[in-house]
């Protein structure tokens, strides 16, 4: 079981004030953490800072503090509550370790907040004067398991990993030379999940695994059709004519190319929750998809589990006799705690019922449609390659944009980027207020029934 550790930038920048105050004394603060406790990875997310005030700490040095553990209690009954996780954090100056008077008070102080929770995960986080972080569990019998890394996601994406770095494979030597070895390091331990294998995702799907990311999960519940082939790349007619699942398809592809990328396929909806434990398991999330309400799903997702979202969306407006009227695209980079696709005008708290009205409930959604209570649902757009490849190329640039910063602006310039090839417009806009509706699930982690979707609920199948 691999454990992390990830923040916002907002948070990290919390804790760096307090951390690092001026009188240059060490001083600590408590996350309360919602997790996701997957199979291979628990991954702590930061839900609230406590910082402890230097004034209530019996003693402070420059490589010491002392502080009241009460903190600690005032935090028990609500993390045992709701399944949250205790991490200590304190800052170091220049020392990247911990110390052995460290390790004493963390074996002390862990073994009673696991037993009063009744829950082992919980840890230990030292942040450096240089804004690195990293961390440990300290499990109940006193061992240390460290932070497979600490991600800060903001307009930047920080993963901060311990050493034991690996030579780049031949085949990764292009890569290291545009973005150095350390980015492509980055890229072959992330783990990305990619929702929709069709237009656009197919050739997100592509250019991820030729950026040798180490782990992908593939998302789609649809199969080939003759009308795919136009667009989806590595799809052809015998995939059409067996009706393969579109997610077999780019996985046959991306093991063909031999770069060591491990594929995760789900030929299922994204209203599943085997489906959002396995996205909520990664670090970063693309969105290649239509549906309004799987898009809403997604940025909630996001939230709760603290994802960089990048989600693609394409337009083309034709009258099916030739005649363009408009061929667009939008590339949106959402972080958690920032503006959301409701909160730009992506779409409406209408359209998201109306969509999962259409998906659950067709007859319903034809009364309704038939009254006039709901808009209609766009389906079967017209699509071609050429437009899909530009927006997921923007897409992908904008992944190694914020993993490695090389834009004369700062990233948070970049929230959204726009592009109109029929009216000649190319934008990009900064991001706007924080979404109000989603703020208050930042790092909620696991919850029953998961993102408080109701649709999500898993009573009958436990029953
Ligand atoms: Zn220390």
């Amino acid at each position: 079981m691999q454990p992390s550790l990830t923040m916002t930038a907002n948070q990290a920048d919390l804790l760096a004030r307090h951390l690092f105050p001026d009188d240059g004394c060490e001083a600590v603060a408590l996350l309360l953490c919602g997790r996701r406790a997957g199979a291979d990875r628990h991954r702590l997310l930061v839900r609230r800072i406590v910082p402890i005030p230097y004034a209530e700490c019996s003693e402070r040095k420059p490589d010491l503090v002392t502080w009241p553990t009460r903190y600690v209690d005032a935090l028990l009954e609500e993390a045992s509550r709701h399944d949250l996780a205790i991490v200590k954090i304190h800052g170091h100056r220049g020392y990247d370790r911990f110390s052995e008077t460290d390790d004493l008070s963390d074996r002390s102080l862990f073994p009673g907040i696991a037993a009063l929770t009744e829950n082992d995960i919980h840890g230990s986080a030292i942040m450096m004067d240089d804004g690195r972080v990293f961390g440990r569990l300290v499990c109940p019998d006193g061992e240390f398991l460290p932070f497979s890394h600490v991600a800060v996601i903001g307009d930047d994406l920080k993963f901060y990993r311990g050493s034991g770095a690996k030579a780049v494979e031949p085949f990764g030597q292009r890569i290291a030379q545009s973005f150095g070895a350390g980015t492509y390091r980055q890229l072959r331990e992330l783990r990305i999940a990619v929702i929709g294998c069709s237009g656009t995702g197919s050739l997100v799907i592509e250019q991820l695994a030729r950026n040798c990311v180490g782990v992908l999960i593939l998302v789609d519940p649809d199969h080939i059709e003759p009308k795919n082939l136009n667009r989806i790349v590595n799809s052809r007619a015998d995939h059409a004519a067996a009706a393969a699942p579109k997610v077999d398809v780019q996985a046959q592809a991306i093991a063909a190319m031999g770069l060591g990328t491990t594929v995760e396929t789900y030929c299922a909806d994204l209203f599943d929750p085997d489906v959002v434990r396995a996205i909520a398991e990664c670090d970063v999330v693309f969105g290649c998809m239509d549906s309004v309400d799987g898009r809403h799903l997604l940025n909630k997702l996001a939230t709760f589990y603290l994802l960089p979202y990048f989600d693609l969306g394409v337009k083309l407006e034709a009258d099916g006799e030739g005649g363009v009227d408009q061929v667009c695209g939008t590339v949106h980079y959402i972080q958690p705690g920032g503006s959301s696709l409701l909160s730009r005008h992506v779409y409406t708290a209408e359209q998201v019922r109306a969509a999962g009205l259409y998906r659950t409930d067709r007859a319903a959604y034809k009364a309704q449609l038939g009254l006039g209570y709901i808009r209609g649902v766009a389906e079967d757009r017209p699509a071609v390659i050429q437009l899909n490849a530009l927006i997921a190329s923007l897409a992908i640039n904008e992944l190694l944009a914020r993993l490695h910063p090389y834009r004369l602006d700062p990233n948070s310039e970049y929230a959204i980027h726009r592009i109109s090839l029929s009216h000649g417009i190319y934008e990009h806009l900064e991001d706007g207020p924080a979404c109000a509706a989603l703020a208050r699930h930042i790092g909620r982690g696991d919850v029953a029934p998961l993102l408080d979707w109701a649709e999500l609920s898993e009573t009958e199948k436990a029953a």
